[in-house]
């Protein structure tokens, strides 16, 4: 990152880090994002990699952005150039923009004075409107009037609660009344602004995250996102071994197993998933999570359970039922049996091909499951040839 950040003081020297990355390193948080801003045009940003030989991606001309790809010792890092710019007109949900030389304009138009803050190469950093102190206080204060820049846009009521959740020693009361009074502006948002901004908060790993979703339901800006649903109880950081459980593969942007399980959590109803136009991979995985299984906590109730309906779904559940978490940890990496008996095994028994096979195979894998998976394939066998025997197939 700091490698990046030199090469770009090379090509463009007139640019300043800005928001999320000025603000985390001055806390001393890792900075996963390196945004540069710049008072030249997007055409004069491109000229400039070009020369210095780098590559770019028009990644948002029209908002004034270009990714460069700067190649460092430790591989290629994108960095965002933007443009300084400022509001020409807004309607809630999208801005008209205009290039600007004037950084304290393009200060005005972000959404927090913690997010307002500015670096240049020298470490000199430009706060136009009281960042630094808020930062210092742990305050999350719109820049301006945050009735005009919720009209603006609404989106920044979420990001009200995010940052919050993230920065905040409290719940600004200000901020939080004027959301209070425009939470209906809610309902006009897209889908996948509103769920990107939800899921970067449940992955979070803030304590305060129950706290604050809690004040978030009682703003009323969620209901017509997750319904008027009441504040559920969300789990907290999971251990490593559960986290592995939850992994599920070809999920979508910001979309985790853990994330999901604090969304099944917070909105049980099952809808979540389709309002917020998640991945078809995590609407299915939200609807596993929603399979009910018995309130037992033995294992030899779970560990069948895991067999027959896929480890993710149950541990899912059993966080969301609060099963010890300890005996699930130990289940969790345990490698789950799977019933392996087929129809030639029931034709070897003499039973004869069609339904009756079927019942006898699935009566089996029943009587496995009820013995906790522990019977082995020789078991099962002599089982099935007994049944089948005894004539308890037949139709
Ligand atoms: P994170 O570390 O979570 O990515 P971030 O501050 O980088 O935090 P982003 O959502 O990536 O947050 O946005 C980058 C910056 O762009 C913000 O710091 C803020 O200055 C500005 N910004 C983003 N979205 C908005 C918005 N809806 N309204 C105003 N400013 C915004
Ligand atoms: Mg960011």
């Amino acid at each position: 990152m700091a490698d990046a950040w030199q090469a770009m003081g090379k090509i463009l020297p007139e640019g300043r880090m800005a928001g999320g990355c000025v603000r985390d390193l001055l806390l001393g948080r890792a900075v996963h994002d390196l945004d540069i801003a710049v008072p030249l045009p997007p055409e004069v940003v491109m000229a400039r990699a070009a020369k210095g030989e780098m590559r770019t991606v028009p990644t948002g001309l029209d908002h004034g952005t270009v990714t460069v790809l700067v190649t460092t010792a430790s591989g290629t890092v994108p960095v965002e150039v933007t443009t300084l710019r400022r509001d020409v007109e807004t309607d809630g949900r999208h801005a008209v923009v205009a290039w600007t030389d004037d950084w304290r304009e393009d200060a005005a138009r972000r959404d927090f004075t913690i997010n307002a803050l500015y670096a240049d190469y020298e470490g000199q950093v430009s706060d136009y409107f009281g960042g630094l102190e808020d930062l210092r206080a742990g305050r999350v204060r719109f820049v301006g009037v945050a009735k005009t820049r919720i009209q603006e846009d609404a989106l920044r009521m979420m990001r009200f609660f995010r940052f919050t959740a993230r920065y905040g020693q409290q719940v600004d009361q200000e901020g939080l009344e004027v959301i209070r009074e425009l939470a209906p502006l809610a309902s006009t948002l897209s889908a996948e602004r509103v769920a990107a901004e939800l899921l970067r908060l449940l992955a979070g790993p803030e304590r305060n995250l129950q706290t604050i979703l809690e004040h978030m339901v009682s703003t009323g800006i969620l209901d017509s996102w997750l319904g008027q649903q009441r504040p559920q109880a969300v789990p907290g950081t999971l251990g490593g071994a559960l986290n592995k459980a939850l992994e599920v593969p070809g999920l979508g942007a910001h979309e985790s197993g853990p994330t999901l399980l604090r969304l099944a959590a917070f909105a049980p109803d099952g809808q979540a998933g389709a309002q917020l136009k998640l991945s078809r991979k995590a609407q299915n995985f939200l609807q596993a999570l929603q399979v009910p299984l018995p309130q037992a906590q033995s294992t030899a109730v779970v560990r069948p359970a895991l067999a027959e309906r896929g480890l993710a779904a149950v541990v899912g559940r059993a966080v969301l039922e609060q099963w010890p978490l300890v005996a699930l940890e130990a289940l969790a990496v345990e490698p789950v049996p799977t019933f392996t008996l087929t129809g030639r095994d029931g034709l070897a028994h003499g039973l004869a091909a069609g339904p009756e096979l079927g019942q006898a195979l699935k009566a089996c894998r029943q009587w496995w499951l009820n013995h906790d998976c522990q019977p082995s394939m020789e078991a099962c066998r002599a089982w099935l040839a007994e049944q089948a025997g005894a004539g308890r197939f037949s139709t």
